[in-house]
């Protein structure tokens, strides 16, 4: 079995291999081509790949004959000749978005597998590239936050006087929101944190944190279906706006993380909020690309309401390119090696696995999963 890794398009920085993942391939039998360049992003020399065992040539060098493509965010199907008929394309590969690109993908005889459709069951935990990439997400939104914010996160007694702690406040305590707390607490922050799930209320507290919790209207109880939150009724929204009115105020830097699968983000800061809160103060919306928590947030940009910096987060894995390629690499070949067929060479699905239901986006020429196929 041959294994393409590709050099991934602009603006990506991540790599879907490290030299580590292309040793436990070959060890499994495989073959690994590697294109030139693939790993200049996230800090890995051609040669580091080269002396782990794999091929280094251009890119239609690693396609040729090739039966996995492993990709970080998925490349057009125009760019992916030469590869065996029926090849496995396996990455992030964004279906609800690209859905043009899966159909193309389709076209091509590829059998497309979207990594951050795996289903959330403790079997899919090493192999769940949304959590891997969130993690790095959440410690990350803490650091450019800090970077921006004129005053320090932990207090200091000085001979000059006392420099006060920053206040953090996390919303959607989710992988993200989990690690941002750990981080702002080891900064010296004092952190409180608030999500609709009640399984959470625990989980902040172990960290050090404060809970802020909607009390008098009924929230999920326990993790939500499958871990995911889902749109909360009318009267709680009003009650979370009250609670987050009166607290935002009080905060120096406030991360938002909150997502329902499927749905834009919820909004959960308004203007007016934001106006009470102190001049110089943060807000890190890491739900920005889904339409974002914060309203006036943009995208992939910093704008300023008040004096109040919001930071519209972009996949901020990208910017810790070397760890989130270690990750993400590691996730594809725990994903991969557990269908491993020895005899066969290579990995064998089998259709009625659940994993297998949700990353299988197409097969046989034809788009086959339900979510794309009932939209
Ligand atoms: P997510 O990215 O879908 O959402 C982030 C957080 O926002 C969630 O905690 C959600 O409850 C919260 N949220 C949604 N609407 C909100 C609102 N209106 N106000 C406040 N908060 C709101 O979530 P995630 O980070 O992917 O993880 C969610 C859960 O799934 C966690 O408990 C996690 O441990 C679990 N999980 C399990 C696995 C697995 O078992 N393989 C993998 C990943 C995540």
């Amino acid at each position: 079995m041959k294994i393409a890794v590709l050099k991934e398009g602009a603006g990506e920085t991540r790599c879907a291999a490290i030299p580590e993942t292309v040793k436990k391939f070959i060890a499994l039998g495989a073959e690994l081509s590697v294109e030139r360049g693939a790993g200049d992003g996230a800090s890995i020399p051609d040669a580091d790949f080269e002396a782990a065992g794999a091929k280094l040539g251009s890119r239609a060098d690693a396609l040729k004959g090739a039966g996995i493509i492993l990709s970080v965010s998925g490349a057009d199907a125009a760019t992916l000749k030469g590869a065996e008929k029926g090849a496995l394309l396996v990455g992030a590969l964004d279906p609800l978005r690209r859905r043009d690109a899966v159909e193309a993908y389709a076209a091509a005889g590829l059998e497309a597998l979207a990594m951050e459709w795996m289903p959330r069951i403790t079997r899919a935990q090493s192999m769940d590239v949304l959590s891997s990439q969130s993690n790095l997400a959440g410690y990350k939104a803490v650091v450019d936050a800090a970077a921006v914010y004129g005053r320090a996160y932990p207090m200091m007694m000085t001979a000059a006087g006392t420099v006060s702690p920053a206040k953090v406040f996390v919303m959607g305590v989710g992988v993200a929101g989990l690690q941002a707390i750990a981080t702002a607490r080891r900064l010296g922050a004092q952190v409180s944190a608030t999500d609709v799930r009640s399984a959470t209320k625990e989980q902040i507290q172990s960290l050090g944190a404060k809970p802020i919790f909607v009390e008098n209207v009924a929230g999920i109880e326990g993790e939500g279906a499958g871990g995911y939150a889902a749109e909360m009724s009318p009267e709680y929204q009003k009650a979370q706006a009250e609670l987050v009115s009166s607290h935002i105020a009080k905060q120096d830097i406030v991360i938002t993380t909150a997502l329902i699968p499927g749905r834009p983000a919820p909004r959960l800061i308004s203007k007016a909020q934001i106006a009470t809160m102190r001049p110089g103060s943060v807000i890190v919306d890491l739900a920005a690309e889904a339409g974002g928590n914060v309203e006036g947030t943009v995208s992939g940009q910093t704008v300023e309401q008040n004096g109040v910096k919001i930071i519209g987060a972009a996949n901020l894995a990208r910017s810790l390119a070397a760890d989130a390629s270690a990750l993400f690499s590691r996730n594809l070949y725990n994903f991969l090696s557990a269908f491993w067929d020895k005899e066969k060479g290579g990995p064998v699905f089998p259709d009625d696995d659940e994993i297998v239901k949700g990353v299988r986006l197409t097969q046989g020429g034809k788009v086959v999963n339900e979510r794309l196929t009932a939209a």
